[in-house]
């Protein structure tokens, strides 16, 4: 029963607005950690249904052993939307169990009162925010054209025009050539396309770092996504770059490391050797990096940017002194990892982003990057706007910069619910001397990307990914 005392311990934190989910979750004990957030989250996600269902059959009233609404939403979770109360047996569980059979019937009557076909069509994953992002789906070149998707689109009925006015429109997005924008509520988890991994669902801003790394696309190309999983933007890469080349993707955790190595056969991409190693312990000296050009950098961060998961349930925005300190340490890890992908000889562009709204881990970690001796020896300043989507409005803050307002230009921020996005950053690292060189080959390649992109006849990939541990 302590596992559960400790997800309401975490819960009665998160009702009386002590600090974030991430925050809060951040002060339960590791070993407890990740279950204990598992069961936090999937109850948040079903917190309103199941509150109807605890209502509904008078659990609480009938049950003066339930000392609090959390733990009856807890153990409700578990009873009906899990494997069962994981608990010896007990008063507590007892008092929940001797209403099993009302409690599945007042769950089975929400569900057809809500016409939900599956459990997941009764999850809360989103905010008012959300209403505002559509639903993106990237098609992945590696498998097919964007052309040939367009056709299959079409044919299902839906037709070009704005995403957010009708359920049966969708656009091509102005930014990424090979996104789509449909309306918020149309659904791809089940769709063939998606399990067959030939669209990815990916938001819009998340595909902004690959777009504007731009790999090279031949057979000599060295790449790194140094922090891969789940795999979005190193699918990205791999269909940017053709399918070419060598894209080494690091993955520190080992349970991310297999949803990666899932997610890279999924795509197709025969070009990339999955590593589950932590990215700081890969040496720059090492031969086998010696070609490596370009740097994709995605490493954690606060994900205070994201409005369409769980975090929006509480307000992120007030940091709490637990919070800054967390925002602290984040930001010290995140400008180590760009201080170590600085130290790669032959690396040319490092694409920096993060899914956080916070300066700290934004402009203040690319301000004090470019202070460093990594930055200042390897001659690294911020690549020009004309480089870094330069028709994107929303740019860096000037004022979280000491007032560099051209360097600022030069970052991509992205607000949550402003811009038909989630919240997210986006910096561009490049070494002096191989600029005009990279300015030139990425100017030359983003327009035939552009064409490429409507163009690309399909091509069937035969070789699978590799995956080393
Ligand atoms: N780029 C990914 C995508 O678009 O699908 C998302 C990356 S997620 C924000 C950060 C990932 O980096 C996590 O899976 C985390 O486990 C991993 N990670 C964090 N530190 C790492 C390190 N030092 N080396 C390798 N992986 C790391």
């Amino acid at each position: 029963m302590n596992f559960y005392f400790e997800a309401v311990a975490v819960l009665d934190k998160l009702d009386a607005k002590k600090g974030s989910i991430k925050g809060v979750l951040a002060s339960v004990p590791e070993k407890n950690r990740k279950r204990t957030a598992a069961l936090v989250i999937e109850t948040l996600k079903y917190k309103q249904v199941l509150n109807e269902v605890i209502d509904a059959a008078q659990l609480l009233k009938q049950e003066k052993k339930l000392s609090s609404r959390n733990l009856a939403l807890v153990l409700v979770h578990d009873l009906l939307l899990a494997r069962g109360i994981q608990a010896g047996d007990g008063p507590i569980k007892q008092a929940v169990l001797r209403h099993r059979t009302r409690l599945n019937g007042e769950f089975q009557r929400l569900k057809i009162k809500r016409g939900a076909k599956t459990q997941e069509e009764l999850a809360q994953t989103d905010d008012s925010r959300a209403a505002s992002i559509p639903r993106y789906i990237r098609v992945n070149l590696t498998c097919w054209s964007l052309d040939e998707a367009l056709k299959v689109f079409e044919a299902q009925g839906f037709e070009q025009g704005d995403p957010l006015s009708s359920k049966k429109a969708f656009k091509i997005d102005d930014h990424i050539p090979d996104l789509l924008a449909f309306h918020p509520s149309v659904k791809f988890t089940e769709d063939p396309l998606y399990l067959s991994g030939k669209i990815i669902l990916q938001d819009k801003a998340s595909c902004f770092p690959a777009h504007v790394l731009c790999p090279p696309s031949n057979d000599r190309a060295q790449v790194i996504d140094a922090t891969a999983a789940p795999g979005n933007k190193t699918s990205h890469l791999s269909a940017i770059m053709q399918n070419k080349g060598k894209l080494f993707a690091f993955e520190r955790d080992r349970k991310r490391f297999t949803t990666l190595k899932n997610m890279l056969a999924r795509a197709h991409c025969s070009n990339v050797e999955a590593v589950n190693l932590d990215f700081l312990t890969v040496s720059p000296e090492d031969s086998k990096f010696a070609g490596v050009t370009h740097i994709l950098l995605d490493p954690s961060c606060s994900g205070s940017g994201i409005v369409n998961r769980m975090d929006h349930l509480l307000d992120n925005e007030e940091e709490g002194d637990g919070n800054y300190e967390r925002l602290n340490k984040l930001a010290a890890f995140q400008l180590k990892m760009i201080r170590h992908a600085m130290k790669f000889p032959s690396v040319k562009r490092i694409a920096y982003s993060t899914c956080s709204i916070h300066a700290i881990e934004n402009e203040h970690v690319v301000g004090q990057a470019l202070k460093t001796e990594e930055a200042v020896v390897g001659h690294f300043k911020l690549a020009h706007r004309e480089e870094v989507l330069p028709n994107w409005h929303r740019r860096g803050i000037a004022e979280e910069m000491n007032g560099e307002v051209d360097n600022a230009s030069r970052l991509v921020r992205c607000s949550p619910g402003e811009d038909g996005t989630n919240g997210f950053f986006v910096s561009l690292f490049i070494r002096a001397g191989a600029e005009g060189e990279s300015e030139g080959q990425s100017k030359l390649k983003r327009k035939s990307d552009d064409e490429a992109t409507r163009h690309r006849p399909a091509k069937k990939k035969k070789k699978q990914s590799t995956a080393t541990t």
